[in-house]
């Protein structure tokens, strides 16, 4: 079955994130590449996160006429009567909340999220669109697209690799093995005998509220269309194949979905406008030469304490490597910013620059001048960074990064561990400025890693383009939702 753009207009995805940065970004990629293959694509969010959304979607719509428009419903989402403080629809406010525990407050956000069900019911019945592609973790999306006769897609925003690991760790417990959480062990039956110990793995419990959690997300992941995966066949092959065997049976590489943005003005501002100037920014790095700058960025959800922080700082300094460093941090004329050492700023001038709060991060990773990537793992980062093809320092904070890291530092070999221990969840464990120093230099001098992680970044780049492997995988996707459509209108006729 073929492919032009007049056979697919009519395909119309419904895209239901999940409320954070590192979920929203990717949906809005994956809309824009939708459109670029005819169909149309409606983000399914709430009021302030349609307000992240609305400029970079009208600003792809007006640069795109001859493509189907992308479009936000928005949903009702009050954040009062479903016990969580005003504003809370985004986990940007849980985790730069000062006052409220993280733990707790995140539990609630997680719990709150069935309050849309109704609303995607009605919303599905009215606008009957072709297909769902709903986030893990709104597993009963399944049924409420099968009420209605329409294919639900899982989106995990992760990779193949650590959906394939957590399957082999759940079904052998490896770590059940080892007489300490700090002694390695190879993960058992995942191809490419893969360490990692007990402490660095995410929740095993299958008994508790996460646990079970986590079990109603594979069973709906079990009984719906398929997965779609934000990666590409070259970067991890044998996980691929792996987890189309043995874990989900149907899914598709669609990715890198970062590359979709082509323009400046699309990469300068993905769902949150940066705290920089990006043309100052960019100037900055002008003004450096090839892969000397080391870019520092722990993604949406990290908090370090001060005392880490300046073991950072020290370390870039000690490294005398030029920098570029994200911290989640806002500038205040009263802050003392005891998170620097004293004079930090004035010594490194010129040689570093410091953003605090929102950095451009795919234009930075972009620029000839970054030549290294320190990163927290976590997914949508770690595959920017491939898709610029940077050797990355690795430093898993939680979630499934510590997976993401073996990716870099064992199967990929274009990276280096910084030396976390243990899983933190958002706060980190402690890393001495001695090894910040020693990996950043190691980095930004490996050469070996400096070739393969290019190679990879002309994959990814190959793997999207028209032919290459997830622009294929994505019209074998096309193919199959209009043959559903087709039986669908067939059955409704008879
Ligand atoms: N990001 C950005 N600027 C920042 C921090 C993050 O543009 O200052 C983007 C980054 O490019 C990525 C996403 O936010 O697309 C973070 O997702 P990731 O999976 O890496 O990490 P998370 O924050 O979800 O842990």
């Amino acid at each position: 079955m073929g492919n032009s753009a007049d056979e697919v207009s009519k395909l119309h995805f419904f895209l239901f994130p999940f409320m954070a940065h590192g979920h929203m970004i990717p949906t809005l990629d994956m809309a824009k590449v939708f459109a670029t293959k005819g169909a149309k694509s409606t983000i399914l969010t709430t009021p302030l996160n349609s307000i992240l959304l609305e400029k970079p979607i009208k600003s792809f719509n007006h640069e795109n006429p001859q493509l189907e428009n992308i479009t936000i419903k928005i949903l009702n989402f009050p954040c009062a009567e479903l016990g969580l403080p005003q504003g809370c629809e985004n986990t940007d406010f849980i985790f730069s909340s000062h006052e409220l525990s993280t733990g707790d407050l995140s539990q609630k956000f997680f719990l709150a999220l069935t309050y849309f069900k109704e609303q995607l019911e009605h919303l599905i019945e009215t606008m009957k669109p072709d297909c769902l592609v709903a986030n893990m973790f709104v597993p009963w999306a399944t049924k409420v697209a099968e009420k209605f006769n329409v294919p639900r897609l899982v989106f995990h925003g992760t990779g193949y690799f650590s959906l394939c690991a957590s399957h082999c760790m759940r079904l052998h417990k490896p770590y059940k093995q080892v007489a300490s959480s700090s002694e390695p062990f190879v993960i058992t039956g995942l191809p490419g005998d893969v360490v990692i110990t007990d402490e660095q793995v995410i929740e095993k419990d299958e008994e508790s509220v996460m646990g079970k959690f986590m079990k109603s997300v594979r069973e709906s992941e079990r009984d719906s269309f398929g997965v779609l995966v934000n990666s590409f066949y070259e970067l991890e092959p044998a996980y691929s194949d792996f987890f189309k065997s043995f874990v989900a049976k149907r899914a598709w590489s669609i990715g890198p979905l970062s590359l979709t943005n082509r323009r400046f003005e699309e990469k300068a501002e993905r769902g949150k406008k940066a705290s920089i100037d990006e043309h100052e920014c960019l100037k900055w790095l002008d003004s450096k030469t090839c892969d000397s700058v080391i870019y520092l960025s722990f993604g949406t959800m990290t908090s370090f304490n001060n005392e880490q922080l300046i073991e950072i700082a020290a370390g870039l300094e000690m490294s005398g490597h030029d920098f570029v460093w994200v911290v989640n941090k806002t500038a205040s004329q009263e802050d003392k910013e005891e998170w620097l050492p004293e004079g930090f700023e004035e010594r490194t001038k010129g040689k570093g620059l410091i953003i605090r709060g929102w950095a451009p991060q795919v234009l930075i990773l972009d620029h000839q001048a970054t030549g290294g990537f320190l990163t927290h793992c976590g997914w949508n980062s770690l595959l920017e960074g491939v898709a610029s093809g940077l050797p990355m320092v690795t430093w898993p904070v939680g979630a499934e990064q510590f997976y993401n890291e073996k990716l870099v530092t064992q199967v990929l070999k274009t990276g280096v561990s910084v030396g976390v221990k243990k899983m933190m969840r958002v706060v980190g464990d402690f890393i001495s400025r001695d090894k910040v120093e020693r990996v950043v230099r190691e980095v930004m001098v490996g050469e070996e890693m400096r070739k393969r992680a290019k190679e990879l970044a002309e994959m990814a780049k190959v793997a999207v383009k028209e032919g290459g492997s997830s622009d294929l995988e994505l019209d074998r996707l096309m193919d199959e939702l209009k043959l559903v459509r087709l039986q669908r209108e067939e059955e409704n006729k008879s």
